[in-house]
């Protein structure tokens, strides 16, 4: 099978695998490969977390069947090559949602897993790891064994946020959670600064199960819309489906003037204070175009996604947005939230207490890489992290000073098992 389409999100063009391996069924024991391996679900982090540059990718899509469904209780059994966007098509019209998603529906539970992903709802309900109930963990040397937080806890632990590195999750068991309609009633406030933000986020917390925030970051002094919401008794027809951009264009159409351009209008749009939408333009703004990610053109792109703990939230945060307004590279989808109390079950589970936030931004080579290097002083002077599954680029310092579980965690690694990130961040190569 060919390695073509089996990339990473931001495009940056890494060498392909050397191999595309598939399970025939839960059951079936790993693929025999030379070389080391790593599961695939469908290729939405944004760098080489979920590649494996000249070893075997194995595809995880195949593994897509539900096992169970109980519509009273809202617990799901299903293979972990479900997509979410599959969960939702069968579970909302039932009265079920997913406990937490993140901003895209098209992520494998087995990604989401690996990733211990988070939403806009992270400080009403954790991380999706909070809300799996068991999985089946396939190793390389044949064994198999069901992990839940009572049941062979640390290899739980160790396989929540685990980026795909202890084994591979066969079916996984999740609690939904219920709704009385497919739709989000949602409340937008528009703010300028970041002490205004601080202010009206604690607030909407406190009311809202959802709170996230977009801001104008090449805005002299950051600006934004706080997006606020709650899952409302409503039922809306489901808006048209999506469209593909079609082609990658020759160059990013991603540059200063067309994001200055963009945010002012986004920003300066007719935001309702209150709308009541379907659920699907409230949590996934971005799927309704497929592959947006070529906008960026041939040479791709990075996501620089921080978490930086509450007592240094404040003046991090205005640290970062003025390095990059600086340098002229922000980017139109920069997303700004608070991370909740509730401990993230995974040794390498990203979210922590306190602030986070993610940028897109086009690769321009160098420019790029030492703003980068500017912002993970200040991440690590704050004592923050960076998000794996957007990363490209952290060096090892920088991943070991924010995982602090990191030698806990190595030692449940599969010796068959490894990625591009893995090998980089271990300083392997
Ligand atoms: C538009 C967009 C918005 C996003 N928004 C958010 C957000 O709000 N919050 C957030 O947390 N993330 C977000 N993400 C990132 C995305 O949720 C994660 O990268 C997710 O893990 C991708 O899942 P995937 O199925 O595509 O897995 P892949 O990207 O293919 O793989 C991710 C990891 O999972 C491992 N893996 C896959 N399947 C298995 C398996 N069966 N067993 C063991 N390991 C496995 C892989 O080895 C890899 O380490 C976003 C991504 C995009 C493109």
């Amino acid at each position: 099978m060919s390695a073509e389409g089996f990339s990473a999100w931001g495009r940056l063009g890494w060498p392909p695998a050397a191999e595309i391996l598939r399970l025939p069924s839960r059951s079936a024991p790993l693929p025999a490969t030379a070389g080391t391996l790593l599961p695939y679900g469908n290729g939405r982090s944004y760098g080489d977390v979920c590649l494996n540059p000249g070893g075997a990718l194995l595809a995880m899509r195949g593994l897509d069947r539900f096992i169970a469904f109980d519509a009273d209780t809202g617990v799901l059994v299903c293979e972990a090559g479900a997509l979410l966007a599959d969960i939702l098509d069968v579970c909302v019209p039932r009265g079920w949602f997913l406990p937490v998603t993140p901003g895209t529906r098209h992520v494998t539970v087995g990604g989401a897993i690996a990733n211990d992903v988070h939403g806009k709802n992270h400080h009403a309900a954790g991380s999706f790891g909070a809300h799996l109930r068991a999985f089946e963990l396939l190793r390389s040397d044949g064994s198999r064994r069901r992990c839940a937080p009572d049941e062979n806890p640390a290899w739980f632990a160790a396989t929540v946020g685990g980026l795909g590195l202890t084994g591979v999750v066969t079916w996984a068991e999740l609690q939904l959670r219920r709704i009385a309609g497919n739709a989000v009633a949602v409340r937008n406030t528009r703010f300028t600064g970041l002490d205004a933000f601080f202010a009206l986020n604690a607030e909407a917390e406190r009311q809202h199960e959802y709170a996230v925030a977009w801001i104008d970051c090449l805005a002299k002094t950051p600006r934004g819309v706080l997006i606020a919401g709650d899952h409302a008794a409503t039922d809306l027809p489901a808006p048209r489906g999506e469209r593909n951009l079609p082609l990658t264009p020759p160059f990013s159409l991603i540059n200063e003037t067309s994001l200055r351009a963009f945010n002012a209008v986004y920003y300066g749009k007719p935001w309702p204070a209150r709308e009541t939408v379907h659920h699907r333009p409230y949590f996934y703004p971005l799927d309704a175009v497929g592959r947006w990610n070529r906008l960026y053109g041939p040479r791709g792109f990075y996501q620089y996604q921080s978490a930086v703990p509450p007592a240094a939230a404040a003046a991090a945060t205005a640290e970062m947005l003025a390095a990059i307004a600086e340098s002229g590279q922000g980017s139109f989808l920069a997303v700004l939230k608070n991370f909740g109390e509730r401990p993230s079950p995974g040794l390498l589970s990203f979210p922590m207490a306190g602030t986070t936030l993610a940028l897109d931004f086009p690769n321009r080579g160098a420019a790029t890489l030492s703003l980068f290097e500017r912002l993970d002083a200040i991440v690590l002077a704050a004592g923050g992290r960076l998000y794996p599954a957007k990363d490209a680029r952290m060096p090892a310092a920088t991943f070991r000073a924010g995982y602090p579980r990191l030698a806990e965690f190595s030692s449940f690694v599969d010796p068959k098992l490894s990625s591009g990130f893995w090998r980089r961040v271990m300083e392997q190569n």
